[in-house]
């Protein structure tokens, strides 16, 4: 049997790295062009679509970096109203991820995970209920994306890292993802298009500050008080409300960058004008902009959504606050498109 290359992926190398590769099978340097041509702008789902490759160079590179359609194999797809794409994708070991793709009039975003499953329990999150089972490569980030595009017939114009998994919890491989997406080489994809969410991973926040890049961050916030945040994401045990906002505040004035707080609204347990006011108190003076979710329910958590009215009136008292925020309305995210939903779902459907 053919050795395997597990764990590696085409879409994982830079030009460079790839070039390197053609050249370790006795190629000249311009196939690279060729074969990166195929691997992004052509968006090729096997070698063998290259038709212009040798055969033998198509099953060299099969044999050295492993099959293209390992990473991120379409299992299943749903589109809703609205235009939203769920993907469910499998990955080389069997493992399932879920890419999720947004059309709006002006753009289409693509959500990716960064891991299978997630360790850090919020309560209200599919993704985190049977805890992680691993980190994805770079290569297999980029191949959601490619995936993502295949599916539309078009490139994202921007990437939020928003899917299953805690970005921070798997760093690096998250960073060279979001630089392999915006190489000029390939994507191009701006950094400022490119967002990673994080729970409250304080050491991920402190770190991002120091890489001298223009990635955007959010913070999922979800509640404006010790107390209450403790209750629904067991992150802040680790790092509490007050270090967090050190470190954001730390982060915005060493880098000059806006933060975006995610504040997910569950129907009487954040979603009240006191709690509003305290959100408004927390987040004085700081660059920031507020995205209230309103809560997409899940089967193993009783929170439920909040009426439209209470979601608007909790919008208007952080808008007149002077912060700029939004409330996330749109219907496609409604029904499952929550992260880690779907995959939850095909996995009861194939395990039973
Ligand atoms: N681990 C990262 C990124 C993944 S989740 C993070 O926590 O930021 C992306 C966003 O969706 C987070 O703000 C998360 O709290 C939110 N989310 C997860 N499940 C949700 C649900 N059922 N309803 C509303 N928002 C949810």
């Amino acid at each position: 049997m053919k050795e395997k290359k597990l764990g590696i992926s085409a879409y994982s190398l830079f030009f460079e790295e790839l070039a390197d590769v053609l050249n370790e099978l006795g190629m000249e340097q311009w196939r690279t062009e060729q074969v990166w041509k195929w691997l992004y702008s052509l968006r090729a789902g096997t070698w063998d679509e290259m038709t212009n490759l040798p055969k033998t160079l198509r099953e060299d590179l099969g044999n050295k970096i492993g099959s293209l359609e390992q990473t991120a194999g379409l299992i299943s797809k749903v589109q809703e109203d609205g235009g939203t794409e769920k993907l469910l994708l499998r990955m080389h070991d069997g493992e399932l991820v879920e890419t999720v793709v947004i059309p709006s009039r002006k753009r289409r975003t693509v959500c990716v995970s960064s891991q299978v499953g997630c360790a850090f329990g919020c309560v209200f999150c599919a993704s985190g209920m049977d805890g992680v089972i691993r980190n994805l490569e770079s290569g297999e980030i980029v191949a959601q994306v490619m995936k993502a595009s295949r599916s539309i017939g078009a490139f994202p114009d921007n990437i939020v890292f928003m899917g299953m998994g805690e970005p921070f919890a798997n760093y690096d491989n998250v960073l060279r993802a979001a630089r392999l997406l915006n190489d000029d080489n390939g994507l191009n994809i701006g950094a400022r298009k490119i967002t990673f969410s994080t729970c409250g991973v304080v050491p991920g926040i402190k770190k991002l500050m120091t890489e001298g890049v223009q990635f955007e961050l959010s913070v999922s916030l979800h509640a404006a008080e010790q107390s209450l945040r403790e209750k629904i994401m067991p992150v802040a045990g680790r790092w509490n409300l007050g270090e967090l906002m050190e470190a954001c505040r730390e982060y915005t004035s060493k880098t000059n960058r806006i933060i975006t707080f995610e504040y997910t609204l569950i129907e009487g347990f954040n979603d009240g004008v006191g709690h509003a006011r305290m959100l408004v108190k927390l987040l004085e003076g700081l660059k920031c902009r507020v995205n209230l979710i309103p809560l997409n329910p899940v089967e193993e958590f009783e929170g439920r959504t909040p009426s439209m009215q209470v979601c608007e009136s909790f919008l208007r008292i952080i808008s007149r606050s002077g912060i700029n925020a939004t409330l996330r309305r749109s219907k496609g995210l409604q029904v499952d498109a929550s992260c880690g939903q779907l995959r939850k779902r095909q996995k009861h459907h194939f395990e039973f």
